[in-house]
């Protein structure tokens, strides 16, 4: 790190901790522990531009990226993903996703931080161009280096349910089941045709069950159709999504290859019989 930004964020803890009484306060007392000093840094940008006002707590820690509520000025709700690290496992992993992207095959080569700024910039572009498509995601407001401010999934603090985890709580019927089935279907044939995009790592771990709406999420390594693999991934996408329901369900009606032609040749007619029947 360098002194330049030390001293900044020195700069701004001492300030803060003058003034305890102050609204900041809150915000690092959460982040101080947790963070290094460039993240606690951007998380100060993204206040000073009125992103964000407060952090509240953690919402759920995955490997490369944990996700916090926060408040906006208002008082709203807010989810806030922090890209932390990248291990050499996390470059391996989105390796398949960047190589033969032309708008990314240069960022795994960046230094650890930039690489998740990259990162963190691809998803907010990638969930803008959903979010602009009509695909159910949540609503993206700003990102500023590794962190990435959204639309918050859930109410009072607490996340919306996993839809594999509402399945294995049995809180959906069979014919919830179906509905839900159909509009992820449909999902990914927005984000397909006015999106431009493949989810790429679409399953029941990516999408969320929050009254009665159905989200998709955790796009950052999202492709442009124009990637080498993009039908590949486009065809694991929905096959996941078949499997799960025929397996937990029992939803046996769906041929993940007639929803993959339906999708990818514009049959929306063909599309929309299937997931009525
Ligand atoms: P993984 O666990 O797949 O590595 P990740 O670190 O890339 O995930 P996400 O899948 O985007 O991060 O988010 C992790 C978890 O945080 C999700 O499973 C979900 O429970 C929660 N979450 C993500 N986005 C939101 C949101 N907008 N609102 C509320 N909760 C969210
Ligand atoms: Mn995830």
């Amino acid at each position: 790190m360098s002194e330049d930004i030390e001293k900044r964020v020195d700069i701004e803890i001492g300030k803060r901790s003058r003034e305890r009484r102050h609204k900041d306060s809150d915000l690092l007392e959460t982040v101080e522990e947790v963070f290094d000093k460039p993240t606690i840094l951007a998380i100060i940008e993204l206040k000073n531009r009125g992103c964000l006002a407060e952090l509240k707590g953690v919402v759920a820690a995955g490997k490369e990226a944990r996700i916090y509520w926060a408040k906006n000025r208002n008082g709203g709700d807010l989810a806030v993903k922090i890209y932390l690290t990248s291990s050499a496992e996390f470059r391996k992993s989105i390796w398949k996703y960047i190589k033969g992207d032309p708008r990314y095959e240069w960022i795994t080569s960046l230094p650890s931080h930039k690489l998740m700024s990259v990162w963190a910039k691809k998803e907010f572009s990638n969930l803008r161009k959903m979010y602009e498509a009509g695909v159910s995601v949540p609503k993206p407001f700003c990102v500023y280096r590794n962190v990435l401010v959204m639309e918050f999934i859930g109410s009072e603090g607490v996340r919306a349910p996993l839809l594999k985890e509402v399945v294995e709580m049995g809180k959906i019927d069979y014919e919830m089941a179906q509905k839900i089935f159909g509009i992820i279907i449909k999902n990914i044939y927005k984000m397909y045709w006015f999106a431009g995009l493949v989810h790429g790592d679409l399953s029941e771990y990516n999408v969320m069950i929050h009254n009665d709406n159905v989200y998709i999420i955790d796009v950052s390594q999202a492709v442009s159709l124009s990637h080498p693999n993009a039908h590949v991934f486009l065809y694991r996408d929905v096959m996941n999504i078949v499997k799960f329901f025929r397996d937990e369900i029992g939803l046996e009606q769906y041929s993940a290859d007639k929803l993959f032609d339906y999708i990818v040749s514009k049959k929306v007619n063909e599309l929309e019989k299937v997931l009525e029947e």
